[in-house]
């Protein structure tokens, strides 16, 4: 499996590009900006982009969306509680209007348990809000993308519209940590981590002082 990370954008936002090298065929992971960087890299890669796939609908994760959207003609796919806040004139995507670039309407609306295939890659839709309404986390090939839900030694923001900290951990504990320990974690921002890591490690996570 090919995993090329991208750090893009003021809010240093993670694009995955995610692709299967025995035929090529790929998907994106939040196009949160600089649409020509993604696209180029996903050329260099040679692969033909079939989904791009949203962990949620704020702006730091779809920015470069119509951009990628128009190029590659790939389906979009997002969690069916957030595609009403992916073109919602909320605060948080007050900055479409100010870059003209109004995402284009979801392909897929998602519900956990669904599944995406990108080639011989299978990848399974797990729904944790707490972050967003409609947040996800996809799991596959050993590995979990896990949006703004879960961070390298942290776990994602829950004081905006949508958000729900009780939720939000209720979502880590019953969908991410239940995984083995080998999972290796792709998060929104930061660097990577594995389950076992922040099983032990996330302060967020851990019910008594470590020391
Ligand atoms: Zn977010
Ligand atoms: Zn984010």
């Amino acid at each position: 499996m090919i995993v090329e990370k991208l750090e893009l954008g003021m809010f240093a936002s993670n694009c995955y590009i995610v692709g299967d090298e025995s035929n090529k065929a790929g998907m994106i992971i939040d196009p949160g900006a600089e649409g020509n960087n993604i696209l180029k890299k996903a050329e260099d890669l040679e692969l033909e982009i079939k989904y791009i796939v949203l962990t949620h609908s704020h702006i730091d994760h779809v920015g470069a969306l119509k951009e990628v959207k128009e190029a590659t003609g790939a389906q979009i796919a997002i969690h069916d509680s957030d595609a009403e806040s992916l073109q919602s004139r909320n605060p948080m995507n007050m900055m479409f209007r100010l870059s003209l670039k109004a995402p284009p309407p979801p392909d897929i609306l998602l519900k956990g348990g669904d599944t995406i295939d990108v080639g011989n890659l299978h990848f399974l839709v797990l729904h944790t809000p707490g972050h967003t309404q409609g947040g996800i986390c996809l799991l596959g090939e050993g590995v979990v993308f896990s949006g703004d839900t879960l961070f390298n030694f942290g776990i994602g923001r829950f004081d905006m519209p949508g958000g729900n900290g009780h939720q939000l951990l209720n979502s880590i504990h019953t969908k991410l940590m239940v995984l083995p320990d080998s999972t290796t974690v792709y998060p929104g921002h930061g660097p990577a981590t594995t389950i076992g890591t922040e099983r032990n490690w996330n302060p967020f996570l851990r019910s008594q002082p470590p020391f």
